[in-house]
C-alpha cells in the first residue's frame, strides 16, 4: 500500500501542507478503514470481559502499532516534516476509568485480541470520563472531561435495546471501539449510551442533578456518592450496564443458532469486581423470561459468570441496601431474594448470606455463590482473600478459588512509551519477545557488559531529557536532568501513602538545611487524582502542593530537592513519565494493595523499585531477588495481625520518637501554613497523630532509612545500570499477554 497516497486520500490534500489536526483526523480514519477489513477472532466459545471501566488511554499509536504500520507511518510522516509525537496530541484521551483495575481491563483488552481469542468488553459510555484535574490555591479542583469529538473511535452500531428500570424505560445505543490485536485478529469494545443525555445540565465544576436519569445516566464515572442520590445513580448505572451486556449476549446467541439452555458453552462473563454484579439477577430474569425455570436458569448462569476480586479494602466491596434496588430494579428484587433464600437454606452462616441482617445485598456474596471461578489478582492477595478476608467461602467452594496475578500489554508500556529502549532491545536480542515476553530473560546475558549497561543509561537519560521538556511545556516547571527521578504516580489513596512520601519530603528538606546534602540531587514526581468526596486524600494532594511551594521557593535546598505535582495523572502523563524514572515508589501498606500494575510498568521501563512486601511487589522482588529491588516495612501478616489485635497506635510512636515527631509537626509549621490552608493542614495533622489508619508511621524510620541507602547507591552508575538491565529482563512474567493466557487455559477454556 502507498501510504503517502492513502494518507492523503483521507487528506485531500498534500501531508505536508496539512496542520497536525488534520493529519491526526486522516490517520484515525486511515485506522478505521484497516480495522473494517480486518478478520475478526472468532470460536465457538466468546469471552465477555464486562466492567464499569476501561482506562483505553490514546488509541491513535497503539493501533497503528497492533496493525504493523507504526513505523511506516512514522518515517512517511516524517518526510514530509511531521512529527507523529506531535501529532498524538491532538488525540484526546478517554478518562473512562479511575486507576489500575480501568487500566487492567483495558491492557486484558489488547491481550485478548493479541492472543486471537473471540471476546468483547462491555461497559459504559461516559461523554464527560471521571473528572479533569486542576490544580487552584495549592488544592484540587475537578471540571469535566469531555473527551467525545465529531469524529472520534466510537462507531454507531445502530443497536439499541430497551433497558426497564421501576418508573421509566431508557433505550440504549450501542458504540463499538474496534480493538486490533497486535499482529492477530480484531476485536471489539462495546460501550452502551443513551441518547436522552443532556450535556448542558453540568454546572459548576462537576455538579449537576443527580436525579434526572434519563439526561444523566451516561455523563460521569462514578459521580460523587456521598449521598443518596450518588448511589442510587450508580445502580441506574450499574444495571443500565449489565441488562445492556445481558440481552448482547443473548442476541448473539439468537444469531449463531445456539440453544440459551446450553449459554455456558458459547459464552464466559467475566465479573471485572462488583459493579456488573447485577448480570447475575439480569441474566437469570432474561431466560425466565424465555421460559426457563428459575433453578435451571440460576444454574445456568452460574456455570457461565466468573468473578474477579480486586480489593479487600471494606468499603469498596459493594453492598447495596433492598430498599435502593428496589426503587432503582424492583424485577431484580424477587431473583435476589430467592438466590439469597437458597443459600440460607444450604448455610446457616452469616458471613455467607447475600442479604444481610441490615437488609443490605452484597454483591460478591452473590457473585461467589452463583459464578464457577473467583480470582485475585496477585499471589499474596489472592493468600489472604482464601485465608482470612473470604475464607469461609474458600471453605465451601476451594475448587472455585485461583489466582491470576495481573499484567501489563507491552505493546503500549514500553513499545510504544519507550521506542529508544525496544529499540535496543530487539538489537541484542531479536524482536521475539514482541509476542513472547519471556524473552525479555536473554537480555540478562549482558548484565555485567559495560557497554550496554552505559548504553542503558544514556536511554535512560534521553528518557529524562524529554520528561524535562514535557513538564517544561504542560506545567512551566524546570527540573534537572541529571537528578534522580523519583516518582510516585497512582490514584490518591491513604493506603498507598503517598503521605509516607511526603515526611520523607519533609526529611529531606530539613536535612539540607542543616546542611546536609545527597549525593545526587533528588526530583520527587508524584501524580494523582483523588476521589471528589475523600476528604483526606485531597488534603495529602494539599500537602504535597504546599510542599512543593515552599521548597521551590527556598534558595538554599532547591539546587538539591526538587517537587513536583504532575497534574490530571492519565495514561498520557503515565507514558511519558515512567520511561524516565529511577526510583518506582511503590509503598503501600503490606496486605493492602491487591496487586499494583504501575510497579510493572515502571519495572520494565529500568525503574528500581522501592516497595513493601505487598500486592504483586512480592512477586517482582521473587523474580529480581534482593539485591536488584530495595523492600522495607512491616509483613502484611504483622499489619493483619496489628489490626486484629488494636496494636497500633500512631500518636504512641509521634510521642516516642522525637524524629518523627519533628516531621509530622512540620505539616502545621509556619512555613507551611504560609503556603497552605491551616484547616485543611491540621486535619491532615490531626488524622496522622490520633488515627493514621493505614499506619503511615509504623514503617517511616525503615522507609527513610532505605531509601536513604537506595539514593546512595545510585552514585554506583554501573551497578545501578545492572539493577536496571535485571528488572527489565525478569518483567516478562508481567506481560498481560501471559495473565490472558492463564485466565483461559483455567477459567473461560476458549
Ligand atoms: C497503571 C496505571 C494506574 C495503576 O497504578 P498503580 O500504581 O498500580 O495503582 C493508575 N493510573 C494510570 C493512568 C495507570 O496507567
Amino acid at each position: 500500500m502507498d501510504l503517502q497516497k492513502k494518507i492523503e486520500g483521507y487528506l485531500g490534500k498534500a501531508v505536508n501542507g496539512a496542520s497536525n489536526e488534520e493529519v491526526y483526523y486522516a490517520l484515525l480514519k486511515l485506522v478505521k478503514e484497516m480495522c473494517k477489513d480486518k478478520e475478526p477472532n472468532k470460536g465457538s466459545k466468546k469471552i465477555y470481559y464486562i466492567s464499569a471501566e476501561f482506562l483505553i488511554g490514546k488509541l491513535l499509536s497503539n493501533n497503528l502499532i497492533n496493525l504493523g504500520i507504526f513505523d511506516d507511518v512514522k518515517k512517511c510522516l516524517e518526510e514530509n516534516g511531521k512529527d507523529l509525537t506531535e501529532i498524538e496530541e491532538v488525540e484526546p484521551e478517554p478518562s473512562l476509568g479511575n486507576g489500575g483495575l480501568g487500566r487492567l481491563a483495558a491492557c486484558f483488552m489488547d491481550s485478548i485480541a493479541t492472543l486471537g481469542l473471540n471476546g468483547a468488553g462491555i461497559g459504559l459510555n461516559y461523554h464527560f470520563g471521571l473528572f479533569q484535574q486542576i490544580f487552584e490555591n495549592n488544592k484540587q479542583k475537578e471540571v469535566k472531561n469531555p473527551w467525545i469529538e465529531k469524529e472520534s473511535w466510537l462507531v454507531d452500531t445502530g443497536i439499541h435495546f430497551p433497558v426497564q428500570f421501576k418508573d421509566f424505560t431508557l433505550d440504549s445505543t450501542l458504540y463499538d471501539i474496534d480493538v486490533p490485536g497486535y499482529e492477530s485478529g480484531l476485536n471489539k469494545l462495546h460501550l452502551f449510551d443513551i441518547d436522552t443525555l443532556d450535556e448542558s445540565i453540568v454546572g459548576d465544576g462537576i455538579s449537576f442533578d443527580k436525579s434526572q436519569i434519563a439526561k444523566n445516566l451516561t455523563l460521569f464515572l462514578y459521580p460523587d456518592d456521598s449521598d443518596k442520590a450518588g448511589e442510587l445513580l450508580r445502580i441506574y448505572q450499574q444495571y443500565f450496564m449489565v441488562s445492556n451486556g445481558a440481552q448482547l449476549i443473548l442476541k448473539e446467541m439468537d444469531e449463531n443458532g445456539y440453544d440459551v439452555k446450553k449459554l455456558y458453552e458459547h459464552a464466559v462473563i467475566q465479573i471485572n469486581d462488583t459493579h456488573p454484579s447485577m448480570v447475575i439477577p439480569e441474566l437469570i430474569r432474561l431466560l425466565q423470561e424465555r421460559g426457563i425455570d428459575f433453578d435451571e436458569a440460576a444454574d445456568i448462569v452460574s456455570k457461565t459468570c466468573a468473578y474477579t476480586n480486586h480489593t479487600i479494602l471494606a468499603e469498596a466491596l459493594e453492598k447495596w441496601p433492598v430498599s435502593y434496588l428496589e426503587e432503582v430494579v424492583p424485577q431484580l428484587m424477587p431473583i435476589i431474594r430467592k438466590l439469597d433464600e437458597k443459600i440460607k437454606a444450604k448455610y446457616n452462616d452469616g458471613r455467607v448470606a447475600i442479604i444481610d441482617n441490615e437488609n443490605r445485598v452484597h454483591m460478591a456474596h452473590m457473585d461467589i455463590h452463583y459464578g464457577f471461578s473467583v480470582n485475585g489478582v496477585a499471589a499474596l492477595h489472592t493468600d489472604i482473600l482464601k485465608e482470612s478476608e473470604l475464607k469461609a467461602f474458600y471453605d465451601i467452594y476451594p475448587e472455585k478459588f485461583n489466582n491470576k496475578t495481573n499484567g501489563i500489554t507491552f505493546r503500549r508500556w514500553l513499545m510504544h512509551c519507550n521506542t529508544e529502549l525496544a529499540g535496543y532491545i530487539t538489537e541484542l536480542i531479536g524482536d521475539g519477545w514482541k509476542k513472547d515476553a519471556g524473552e525479555l530473560e536473554n537480555l540478562l546475558q549482558y548484565k555485567d557488559d559495560t557497554t550496554v549497561l552505559k548504553r542503558m543509561l544514556e536511554i535512560k537519560d534521553n528518557n529524562k531529557k524529554q520528561l524535562k521538556k514535557y513538564l517544561k511545556d504542560t506545567q512551566n516547571i524546570d527540573i534537572p536532568e541529571d537528578s534522580i527521578f523519583d516518582i510516585q504516580v497512582k490514584r490518591l489513596h491513604e493506603y498507598k501513602r503517598q503521605q509516607l512520601n511526603a515526611l520523607y519530603l519533609i526529611y529531606k528538606y530539613k536535612e539540607i538545611k542543616s546542611g546536609k546534602l545527597p549525593e545526587t540531587p533528588i526530583t520527587m514526581i508524584f501524580g494523582a487524582k483523588a476521589a471528589p468526596a475523600y476528604i483526606l486524600a485531597k488534603d495529602i494532594i494539599h500537602l504535597i502542593l504546599c510542599l512543593q511551594q515552599v521548597i521551590e521557593n527556598d534558595p538554599q535546598v532547591n539546587p538539591y530537592l526538587k517537587v513536583v505535582m504532575v497534574e490530571n495523572y492519565n495514561v498520557t502523563k503515565a507514558a511519558k513519565l515512567i520511561p524516565a524514572c529511577d526510583i518506582s515508589e511503590q509503598i503501600s501498606l503490606a496486605s493492602k494493595e491487591a496487586s499494583g500494575t504501575g510497579n510493572m510498568k515502571f519495572m520494565l521501563n529500568g525503574a528500581v523499585t522501592l516497595g513493601t512486601m505487598d500486592g504483586a511487589n512480592v512477586e517482582i522482588n521473587d523474580l529480581v531477588g534482593s539485591e536488584n529491588i530495595y523492600i522495607f516495612g512491616k509483613s502484611s501478616d504483622e499489619v493483619i495481625n496489628l489490626y486484629n489485635t488494636n496494636g497500633y497506635s500512631s500518636r504512641k510512636i509521634y510521642e516516642e520518637d522525637s524524629l518523627v515527631k519533628e516531621l509530622v509537626d512540620f505539616i502545621i509549621s509556619p512555613e507551611l501554613i504560609l503556603a497552605g490552608d491551616p484547616g485543611n493542614l491540621g486535619r491532615l495533622f490531626k488524622e496522622i497523630v490520633n488515627k493514621d489508619w493505614f499506619m503511615t508511621l509504623l514503617d517511616i524510620k525503615e522507609y527513610i532509612a532505605v531509601k536513604d541507602k537506595m539514593m546512595g547507591d545510585y552514585s554506583d552508575r554501573m551497578g545501578w545500570a545492572k539493577k536496571m538491565l535485571v528488572n527489565t529482563a525478569k518483567a516478562g512474567f508481567f506481560s498481560s499477554d501471559r495473565t490472558i493466557a492463564e485466565y483461559n487455559n483455567d477459567i473461560w477454556k476458549l
